[in-house]
């Protein structure tokens, strides 16, 4: 199979002038494409054809753009069976669960920002120094937006970033992982049939050379990241160099699961057998760590080994798998360590815990029980792993929580409504979920809090987080 290796830039593809990067397909640790890379001068380019593009772009109606995100959408549905053979196979993931799920989404998130630019909140009309003077509230949008995207959702995650930047009359030049560039490069010429030149750019390489870059351009107006606490550091001195730009970052998270003791265990197990585990575990919303009231605690234990013993893992297309491989073998190995060094620090392995005997970056699935003080508990693993820590009083569990330096994602799982409220409201946590975890509706904002950074993804706050509010003033 052949696939697009070529950056994406003013509306046609051409070959990086950096050095080409492998992409591999971790099911096999086969090479898939030697990637291009672009070089200094072809970033700078993409920046200027994306500035070049806004002057055009941002006088667009908020019709026009709808339509085209609508058509993408559209597209999207079309193409989503090509687009779902490279992301699975250079992402590791169930084919099933990406053209049936992740696609699902990646067109629903244009179809919602197409509609919600329709509806954005903008002009407030008013006379408030005097009846002489008529105040108006623009939302204009801002300009070129440099984003950079991760390796776990690498469509997803692109979607959540160009859909509502163009739908608000931004352009954007955007930077996919070097682990997972290919279904980007295909998904740009898809989306480059409604928009004109310009508007989408992507360039690609890896985040020191071709991100940095990006990312300290002075044309460029805001960064979007998705992506590690490390990373967030680096966009925010970014953005802070010769020109001041605005950020919006999506990072870490280590999501907590606070069971109290009336808990329904037979939904808690079916949930997480999905929330945890789905994607390896690589998501940063992953229910990774339970908080069990003690007196279940054993129980919630047996129970969710029992569950993880009946789980299928695999290659993207082999019958009723449920998850894939890591993302690299470096990663695997990352998992691993947090493992091994978790058995000395008085954790107990419970189910998984290995390295399995295929080819690919394969971890099993893991049950570990640990103090609350362990670094597995403590520390985003990213990958098939889940700890339980008992706690005595919901209490504790909350601060447990709150002391967590991410804020991310959260759930709690109690029968009484006025206690899974009560810890709901205090959690600092930019989602949490009652009685459920991991269910996302685009129409409501995901982002984090803390370590976990800030800005909306989804929602029309996120179509906000990509426009700069104005006042106009008019003296008569
Ligand atoms: P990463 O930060 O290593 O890489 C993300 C992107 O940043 C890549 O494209 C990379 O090339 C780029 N990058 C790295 N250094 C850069 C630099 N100095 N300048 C510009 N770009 C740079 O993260 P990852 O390993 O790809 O993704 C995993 C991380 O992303 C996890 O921590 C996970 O929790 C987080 N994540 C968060 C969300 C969310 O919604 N909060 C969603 C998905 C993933």
């Amino acid at each position: 199979m052949s696939y697009q290796t070529h950056l994406f830039i003013d509306g046609a593809y051409e070959g990086g002038n950096g050095p080409s990067l492998p992409a591999h397909e971790p099911a096999t640790g086969r090479l898939m494409a030697d990637v291009a890379s672009a070089d200094p001068g072809q970033i700078d380019r993409a920046v200027r054809v994306a500035h070049a593009a806004f002057a055009g772009w941002s006088q667009t109606t908020p019709k026009a753009r709808s339509l085209a995100l609508l058509r993408m959408a559209d597209a999207i549905e079309d193409r989503a069976e090509a687009l779902a053979d490279v992301e699975a196979a250079n992402a590791g993931k169930p084919w099933r669960f990406v053209k049936a799920g992740e696609l699902a989404n990646v067109a629903d998130v244009f179809r919602f920002f197409g509609t919600a630019v329709r509806n954005m909140p903008a002009t407030a009309a008013n006379g408030y120094r005097s009846s002489q003077h008529t105040s108006l509230m623009r939302r204009d949008p801002i300009g070129v937006i440099a984003s950079i995207a991760p390796w776990n959702y690498p469509l997803l995650m692109a979607a959540w970033k160009i859909a509502p930047a163009v739908a608000a009359g931004n352009t954007v030049v955007i930077k996919p992982s070097e682990n997972t560039p290919l279904s980007l490069l295909l998904l740009a010429s898809i989306l480059s049939e409604f928009l004109p030149k310009g508007v989408v750019n992507v360039v690609t390489g890896n985040g020191p050379d071709v991100g940095q870059a990006l990312i300290t351009h002075d044309l460029v107006r805001m960064i979007s990241l998705t992506g590690d606490v490390r990373t967030g550091r680096a966009v925010l001195k970014a953005a802070a160099g010769e020109t001041i730009k605005r950020t919006h970052l999506e990072l870490g998270g280590k999501a907590p699961v606070i069971v109290c003791a009336d808990a329904d265990l037979d939904r808690l197990v079916d949930t997480l057998r999905e929330a945890s585990f789905y994607n390896a575990g690589q998501d940063c919303t992953a229910a990774c760590r339970v908080f069990a009231d003690r007196s279940i605690a054993d129980k919630v234990t047996e129970r969710l080994s029992t569950m993880i013993g009946s789980l299928v893992y695999g290659a993207p297309q082999e019958n009723d798998v449920e998850f894939g491989p890591l993302i690299t073998a470096a990663q695997r190995d990352r998992v691993a360590g947090f493992v091994e060094r978790a058995r000395g620090a008085g954790a107990e392995i419970v189910a998984g815990g290995k390295t399995p005997e295929r080819e690919g970056y394969y971890y099993e699935p893991t049950l570990v029980t640990a103090p609350i003080t362990a670094e597995i508990v403590q520390k985003e693993v990213f990958g098939p792993v889940v700890t339980v820590t008992a706690f005595d009083e919901p209490e504790t569990a909350l601060n447990w929580a709150n002391q967590s330096e991410y804020g991310l994602a959260s759930s709690v799982w109690s029968r009484d409504a006025s206690l899974a409220m009560q810890i709901a409201n205090r959690l600092e946590y930019g989602v949490t979920w009652v009685n459920t975890h991991g269910v996302f509706a685009t129409e409501m904002p995901h982002g984090g809090m803390k370590n976990s950074g800030y800005g909306s993804d989804l929602s029309m706050q996120s179509l906000l987080d990509y426009t700069q509010i104005r006042h106009i003033m008019l003296a008569s």
